[in-house]
C-alpha cells in the first residue's frame, strides 16, 4: 500500500488520534499537512520528526477549526488535499439545562461545522485531480447516546449523516467519504483523567479503567491510535475504493451491545 505523492490533511493533529492517523498515513508514503489551533515551537517540532522518521514531506498550518473561515484557509494553504481526515474534537458533560450555550456552539461548529467547511474547500481539489478520500472521525457516540453529552452525540451522529451526503454527491467519482468510529481510546486527554476518576470512585488504575471508563466497551481494552491509523489507511486503499457512506466502527464491541 503506498500513499506516495498524495497529500493529507488532517484536522486537530498536534495529539492522540489525529496525529496517530498522520503517522500511519505518513508511514504508508503520504504528505502530511498537520494542524491545530496553537503555533507552538512544539507543533512545528512534531512535524519535524514525523518527517525524519517516514521520509516525507510534513508540514504544520495553524487554523482555529471553530472558525468557517480558518477550515477554509487550512485547505486553500495545504494546496493539494488529496486524503482530508476531519478529526479535531472538543468534549463538554453536563445536563442539558445546564449546558453552557458556549460549550455547545463550540463542540458543534468545531466537531460538525469545521467537517462541511474543510469537505467543501477539499472536493474541487479532489475533483480536479480525479482522486480523493474523506475520513470523518466520528465516535461509538455517532450511532448511541450516553447521558451528559447533548452536544457531542448531536455533533457525531451529525457527522455520520453528513460522511453520508458527501458519500453520496461523490458516488460516481473515485472519491470516497466514510467515517470511523472509535470507541474508547487511549489518549492524553483520556488519561489526564484516569487520576481525577481514581479519587473520585476510591479504585486503583486498573479498576477504574476496566469498571469506569470501558463499562461499555466488551472487549475492556482500549482502542489504539494505531488501529485508527491503520484503519483510516485501509480506507485510502483501493481495496476500499467502493466503500462509501458508511460506518467502520473500532470500539470493541461496545454498539453491539
Ligand atoms: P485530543 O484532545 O488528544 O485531540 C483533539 C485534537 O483536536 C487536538 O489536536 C486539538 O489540538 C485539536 N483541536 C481542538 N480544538 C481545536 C480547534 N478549535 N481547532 C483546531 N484543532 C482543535 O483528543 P482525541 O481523543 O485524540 O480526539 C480526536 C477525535 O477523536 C475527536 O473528534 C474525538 O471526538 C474523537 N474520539 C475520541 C475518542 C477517545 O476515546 N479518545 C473516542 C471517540 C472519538
Amino acid at each position: 500500500m503506498t500513499l506516495k505523492n498524495k497529500t493529507a490533511v488532517i484536522t486537530g493533529s498536534n495529539s492522540g488520534i489525529g496525529l496517530g492517523i498522520a503517522h500511519e498515513l505518513a508511514r504508508a508514503g503520504a504528505d502530511i499537512v498537520l494542524n491545530s489551533f496553537t503555533d507552538s515551537p512544539e507543533d512545528h517540532q512534531i512535524a519535524a520528526d514525523m518527517a525524519k522518521e517516514h521520509g516525507v514531506s510534513v508540514r504544520y498550518i495553524k487554523a482555529d477549526m471553530s472558525k468557517g473561515a480558518e477550515c477554509r484557509a487550512l485547505i486553500e494553504q495545504a494546496g493539494a488535499c488529496d486524503i482530508l481526515v476531519n478529526n479535531a474534537g472538543i468534549q463538554h458533560v453536563a445536563p442539558i439545562e445546564e449546558f453552557p450555550v458556549e460549550k455547545w456552539d463550540a463542540i458543534i461548529a468545531i466537531n460538525l461545522s469545521s467537517a462541511f467547511h474543510t469537505t467543501a474547500a477539499a472536493l474541487p481539489m479532489m475533483r480536479k485531480v480525479g482522486w480523493g478520500r474523506i475520513v470523518n472521525i466520528a465516535s461509538a457516540h455517532g450511532l448511541t447516546a450516553s447521558p451528559y453529552k447533548s452536544a457531542y452525540v448531536a455533533a457525531k451522529h451529525g457527522i455520520v449523516g453528513f460522511s453520508k451526503t458527501t458519500a453520496l454527491e461523490t458516488a460516481q467519482e473515485p472519491i470516497t467519504c466514510n467515517a470511523i468510529c472509535p470507541g474508547y481510546v487511549l489518549t492524553p486527554l483520556v488519561e489526564a483523567q484516569i487520576p481525577d476518576t481514581m479519587k473520585k470512585y476510591d479504585m486503583g488504575r486498573d479498576e477504574v479503567i476496566r469498571k469506569v471508563m470501558l463499562d461499555r466497551q466488551p472487549s475492556k481494552e482500549f482502542a489504539t491510535v494505531e488501529q485508527l491509523g491503520g484503519t483510516a489507511v485501509f480506507l485510502c486503499s483501493d481495496a476500499a475504493a467502493q466503500i462509501t457512506g458508511t460506518t467502520i466502527s473500532v470500539d470493541g464491541g461496545w454498539t453491539a451491545l
